[in-house]
């Protein structure tokens, strides 16, 4: 989120910090809250992992504890599904919808699920949009090029159109999450209005995210506005 002295926009970038900010406080505060309900079950989310990619025809991905705090994730190049302490270990509602939810990633993964390839693909060119739209936009202040600016703009556009197809992902990896868990009987009663309810927090933070792209795309292109004029 780049400052520029004397933006009069910069109000929209601090209601994207407010936004984020909320999705995330969200999403801690439900975690917390279900990772105090232990499920009928009493399976961890590492066991409810292995069991659901099992119950799926796969095999051949691993399920392991990663050490980070909310770091629970699938990776697709080796095959991993990692997740952390609370959920690995855990038989709390918060952890088996969770677990069930990276469990979703793989089976996308395993069934070729479009968006998720398309997100993979995607990926590399959103990586150096990242890291070139600010420099980018900065050399076109220093330079006085406008073109320079439209084109760190561009690069931005990247970043927002990852977070866009990110969302079908994780929507979709989510609602397999509560077929499964409900199906096949992990979750029971009102512990699957507890997960869907985790999940939900979760997914907000990623529509969270996308509304925070849009002001941000919004004050770079009011400034390039801005720049503009001041430059006829
Ligand atoms: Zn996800």
């Amino acid at each position: 989120m780049p400052l520029f002295f004397g933006d009069p926009y910069f109000f929209l970038a601090i209601i994207g910090l407010i936004i984020s900010l909320l999705a995330q406080l969200n999403v801690s505060a439900t975690f917390a809250r279900y990772k105090r309900l232990a499920t009928y079950a009493g399976l961890t989310g590492g066991e409810v992992a292995r069991r659901l990619l099992h119950e799926k025809g796969i095999y051949d991905v691993v399920v392991e504890e990663t050490p980070f705090h909310l770091g629970d994730h699938y990776d697709p190049s080796a095959k991993v599904l990692r997740l952390s302490p609370e959920v690995y270990r855990g038989t709390s509602i918060a952890a088996l919808g969770v677990a069930a939810h990276e469990v979703g990633h793989a089976i996308q993964h395993h069934e070729g699920y479009v968006p998720l390839n398309l997100r993979a693909a995607v990926y590399p060119i959103v990586n150096i949009g990242s890291h070139l739209y600010f420099p980018l936009i900065l050399l076109g202040f220093i330079f006085r090029s406008l073109n320079l600016i439209y084109l760190g703009i561009f690069a931005f556009l990247a970043i927002l159109l990852f977070q866009l197809i990110t969302l079908p992902v994780e929507f979709n990896a989510s609602r397999r999450a509560l077929a499964l868990l409900e199906g096949g009987g992990y979750l029971v009663g009102e512990e699957m209005a507890g997960a869907r309810r985790v999940l939900q927090a979760a997914a907000l933070t990623y529509v969270a995210a996308v509304a925070v792209s849009m002001l941000e795309l919004f004050r770079l292109l009011a400034i390039a506005g801005l720049f503009g004029r001041r430059d006829d």
